[in-house]
C-alpha cells in the first residue's frame, strides 16, 4: 500500500537526491513536508434541487522561491496524498525550469463526466470561493489539470474577481485569451517537449532530421510534439496511438492527415495505409525517439529492457517507473524526465501570469522564442548536472531543482 502511495514516492525521491547533493538533514526534512494544506467540504446545488457535499484540497508544498503554482484536478479518485505528491512535483518542475515559483496542487473528489455544465460551474465557483483565502497572484496561482480546462479557469477568475470587486486575471493561468490568457499556451507543452528533444539530439550528436519517432498518446501533448517534430524538425513519425490502439508505417505518417482522420473518426486507428499496432508494442519499436504522452507507469521493469529507442522524452507525467529508470540508464537509453520535458506548459503559464501582471500582451513569436530559450537552457543545465554527478537525467534534474529550493530556504532563514 505504502509502496504505491504517491506521496511516499515523492518523499523517497527527496531522500535519494539529498544524498547526491549532500543536503543537510534539517533542510531535507523541510523539503519533505508540505507547507500548507487546506481541506474544504462544501455544498453544491445539483440540477434536481438536492444539495450535495463535495470535498476538495489545495496543498501548497513550498513557496521559498515565489508564489505557488499548480493545477486543479476533478476526479473521483483524488486523495490528499495524491495532491501532496503532485504539489511536490510542481515545486521541482518550477524550480528546474528556474521559474520564480513554488509548487502547489488542488483537487476535488467528483465525477465531472456525470455532472452537467451548470453543476460544474457551481462546484467550481464554490470551490474557488472556499480556497480564495489562500490563492491569489502573489500567493498561489492555479491552472487546469485532469478534467478541468480554460472554462474552469474563467469561472475561478470571475469568482475571485467578484470577491475582490475588480478583475484579477493573474489569479489563474490557462485562461481563454479573451480574458487574459496567453498566446501559445495551448500548444506549449508539446512545443516545449520538441525543443528539449532537439537540444538533446544535438548534444548527443544524433540527427533529428529523418530520425524515426513513436508517440504514445495523441492528445494535447502528444499530437503537438508529433506534429512539430515532423513539421519543424523533419523527423519521421512512424507510429502514434491513443486509448483505442495505435498505427504504424515504417515510411512515416503525415501528422496533418492523421489529425484530420482523428478529428473525423475520434481515433487514430483505421488510418489508411497504416498497420495496426498495440500500445505495448509501440513502446518496443525500433525507433530513434520514443515519446510517452499518455499515462503514468507505461515503461516498467517488465518492458524497459525491450525499449530500443535511444531517446525517451517524457511528455506525460510519470510514464517511467523507478525500476525501469535504472534499466534504461544501464542500457544507455537517454531519458528526458517529465519535470523537464513537459514543463513547456507551466513555463507559458508563467508567461501568462507575467503578461497579466503587466497588462501587456505578447505576440505568439515572443512567447515561442522565450519558451525556446527557457527550455534549451534548462535542458543544458540538466544534462550538465547528470554528467557532473554521474547520474541519469532525472536525478540530475532533481539535483538542480532541490538544490535551488534548499538555497532559497537557507538564504531566507527560518522565521522568526
Ligand atoms: P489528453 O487527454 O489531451 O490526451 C491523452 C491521450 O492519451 C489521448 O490521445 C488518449 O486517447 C491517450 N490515452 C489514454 N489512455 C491511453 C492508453 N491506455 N494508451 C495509449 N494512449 C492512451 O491529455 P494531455 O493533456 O495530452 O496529457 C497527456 C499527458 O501529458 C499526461 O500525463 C499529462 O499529465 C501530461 N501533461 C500534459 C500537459 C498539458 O499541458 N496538456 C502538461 C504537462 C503534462
Amino acid at each position: 500500500m505504502a509502496e504505491n502511495n504517491p506521496f511516499e514516492i515523492a518523499k523517497k525521491q527527496i531522500d535519494i537526491v539529498a544524498k547526491v547533493i549532500n543536503l543537510n538533514d534539517g533542510v531535507r526534512d523541510i523539503l519533505k513536508s508540505p507547507k500548507r494544506e487546506l481541506t474544504v467540504n462544501f455544498p453544491v446545488r445539483m440540477d434536481n434541487g438536492d444539495y450535495k457535499v463535495f470535498t476538495g484540497y489545495r496543498v501548497q508544498f513550498n513557496m521559498a522561491r515565489g508564489p505557488c503554482k499548480g493545477g486543479i484536478r476533478y476526479h473521483p479518485q483524488v486523495t490528499l496524498d495524491e495532491v501532496r505528491a503532485l504539489s511536490a512535483w510542481m515545486t521541482w518542475k518550477c524550480s528546474v525550469m528556474n521559474l520564480p515559483y513554488g509548487g502547489a496542487k488542488g483537487g476535488v473528489i467528483c465525477n465531472p463526466k456525470q455532472m452537467s455544465r451548470g453543476e460544474l460551474e457551481r462546484l467550481t465557483r464554490r470551490f474557488a470561493s472556499e480556497i480564495s483565502p489562500i490563492i491569489g497572484p502573489e500567493i498561489d496561482v492555479p491552472a487546469p489539470d485532469v478534467y478541468t480546462d480554460s472554462q474552469t479557469m474563467a469561472w475561478i477568475m470571475d469568482t475571485y474577481s467578484m470577491q475582490k470587486g475588480y478583475s484579477v486575471p493573474g489569479v489563474v493561468t490557462g485562461k481563454p485569451i479573451a480574458i487574459g490568457g496567453s498566446e501559445g499556451r495551448g500548444e506549449a507543452t508539446g512545443r516545449g517537449c520538441m525543443y528539449v528533444i532537439r537540444e538533446a539530439t544535438k548534444r548527443q550528436g544524433m540527427k533529428l532530421k529523418g530520425a524515426t519517432v513513436a508517440v504514445q498518446g495523441f492528445g494535447n501533448a502528444g499530437s503537438v510534439v508529433a506534429h512539430l517534430l515532423e513539421e519543424e524538425q523533419g523527423a519521421k513519425i512512424v507510429a502514434v496511438s491513443d486509448s483505442k490502439g495505435g498505427i504504424y508505417n515504417k515510411d512515416g505518417l503525415s501528422m496533418k492527415k492523421v489529425m484530420e482522420h482523428k478529428n473525423k473518426t475520434g481515433e487514430v486507428s483505421g488510418f489508411p495505409g497504416a498497420q495496426k499496432i498495440s500500445n505495448e508494442d509501440l513502446l518496443k519499436l525500433d525507433v530513434d525517439i520514443l515519446v510517452p504522452a499518455a499515462l503514468e507507469n507505461q515503461i516498467t521493469n517488465k518492458n524497459a529492457s525491450q525499449i530500443k529507442a535511444k531517446l525517451v522524452a517524457e511528455a506525460a507525467n510519470g510514464p517511467t517507473t523507478p525500476e525501469a529508470d535504472e534499466i534504461l540508464f544501464k542500457n544507455k537509453v537517454t531519458v528526458l524526465p517529465d519535470i523537464l520535458a513537459n514543463a513547456g506548459g507551466v513555463t507559458v503559464s508563467y508567461f501568462e501570469w507575467v503578461q497579466d501582471l503587466q497588462g501587456f500582451f505578447w505576440p505568439i513569436e515572443d512567447v515561442n522564442s522565450k519558451l525556446e530559450a527557457v527550455m534549451s537552457k534548462s535542458y543544458q543545465a540538466v544534462a550538465d548536472s547528470a554528467e557532473k554527478y554521474g547520474v541519469n537525467n532525472r536525478t540530475g534534474a532533481y539535483a538542480i531543482a532541490v538544490d535551488r529550493v534548499a538555497t532559497a530556504i537557507r538564504l531566507r532563514g527560518i522565521y522568526p
